[in-house]
């Protein structure tokens, strides 16, 4: 429960009366008698903050309006015959090895993301209905980096080694 504070009139102390009923007198210390007044309140109790208003309106307007985001998603199954065009699998592989290279055996997983990229762009130029180049591109340039900088890594990781 929120306290109550009333300020007592004569001396202008603050009192706590959370534990007294509207309308309830009640004895300040300095002797004057105050009324509780009515709970709804006072400083003690804000209402919510503008910021909490600014942010809760999003999840409202999703469920008020059929808003136009959730309709787009619903739309595009309708050629299905496109989708149909089987991704190259090197070009997967390439985006796989490349994600994993970020994370661990760059100097390792990097290179082969490299080669795996460069099969697939060859592959996809000589097969145009295959789809995945930007998969093909992603996994080359992340492969590229991460070889980078496990080569960096590892040559800072030899020096200290050798300076030891
Ligand atoms: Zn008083």
């Amino acid at each position: 429960m929120p306290t109550h504070i009333v300020k007592c009139t004569q001396c202008g102390t603050d009192l706590d009366v959370s534990s007294f009923a509207p309308g309830q007198i009640v004895a300040c210390p300095c002797g004057a008698q105050l009324t509780v007044p009515p709970r709804p309140l006072q400083a003690t109790q804000p209402p919510p903050p503008a910021s909490q208003v600014g942010a809760q309106p999003p999840p409202p307007q999703a469920g008020a309006y059929p808003t136009p985001p959730n309709v787009p998603p619903m739309g595009p199954p309708a050629p299905p015959y496109q989708q149909a065009r089987a991704t190259c699998k090197e070009a997967n592989l390439a985006l796989i090895f490349g994600i994993i290279s970020i994370f661990c055996f760059s100097i390792i997983l990097g290179p082969i993301a490299i080669a795996l990229g460069s099969k697939a762009k060859k592959i996809l130029a000589t097969n145009p209905h295959l789809a995945g180049s930007g998969k093909a591109t992603a996994g080359l340039v992340i492969g590229i980096i991460t070889t980078i900088l496990g080569a960096i890594w590892l040559i800072v990781l030899i020096a200290s080694l050798a300076s030891q």
